[in-house]
């Protein structure tokens, strides 16, 4: 079942599109009653985008700083972890696992964000013309299909404990829908997360935007038949939005 007393993905000012420091976000969850929360700041390698939406390396070693410190101060009102939301590019998979080894990770969600056209990135879950219309061009069908087989990619390469907002992609295409294909990946996607021992994140940014979580009830519903574990994550980039629609989760289930 899941815990939902625990928020499994936050992020912070340190990745530039979040406000707010590492304690602001502590204190929210303590004040919302959680037992849990997990940092789960972006990390993008080899990425060619208009603007850095991600830590640099010294945004990492601050941010274990201060996480091993507010673990430490805050630790007999909650539990405070690091993660990593690690960005997949199929082109720097040796570059992110080295990356990854260089650090302990309480929480490592595997996200795919930035698709390439040309030799510059697009973002997938972006609300931005340059991103939309560049992947109008390309045709949503087609998007989705690379987003899903980067995600598949991902979760046999990396070593990820969560799979983060499974179909967040082209959230702001109003044509977008999944086909029968896309839900073939989808399986394949779920099959190569239980065999790894991986959960799937129940993230309710996804709530606000169009009423239900991402990924959406039918696909939650699939991975909890297959024996999945399931995570909650707030995908705040506030203070504020810590825990956010948490007691909504059960409707989707
Ligand atoms: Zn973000
Ligand atoms: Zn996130």
């Amino acid at each position: 079942m899941i815990d939902f007393k625990s928020d499994g993905h936050v992020h912070t000012r340190l990745c530039h599109h979040a406000r707010g420091e590492m304690e602001e976000y502590v204190l929210a969850a303590i004040a919302r009653g959680l037992d849990e929360l997990i940092f789960l700041e972006h990390l993008e390698k080899g990425v060619n985008y208009i603007e850095s939406t991600w830590l640099s390396e010294d945004d990492f070693a601050y941010y274990h700083r201060e996480g091993r410190r507010l673990k430490e101060k805050y630790q007999a009102k909650i539990k405070v972890g690091v993660g990593i939301e690690v960005g997949y590019n199929p082109r720097r998979q040796e570059e992110i696992l080295d990356f990854l080894n260089r650090y302990p990770w309480d929480r490592i969600g595997i996200s795919y964000h930035f698709y390439e056209i040309g030799g510059k990135h697009y973002n997938f879950v972006s609300r931005k013309e340059y991103n939309t219309l560049a992947f109008g061009a390309v045709g949503v069908d087609k998007v989705i299909s690379h987003y899903l087989a980067g995600l598949l990619d991902a979760v046999n390469l990396l070593p990820g404990t969560v799979l983060c907002h499974l179909d967040a992609v082209l959230r702001y295409h109003p044509e977008v829908c999944f086909g029968r294909e896309h839900e073939l990946i989808i399986n394949e996607i779920f099959r190569a997360m239980l065999s790894k021992g991986m959960a799937l994140e129940i993230n309710t940014s996804g709530i606000a935007l169009r009423g239900q979580p991402f990924p959406a009830a039918n696909f939650i519903r699939v991975a909890m038949a297959m024996g999945i574990p399931l995570v909650a994550g707030s995908d705040a980039h506030r203070p504020d939005d810590v825990g956010r629609y948490f007691s909504r989760i059960a409707e989707f289930c």
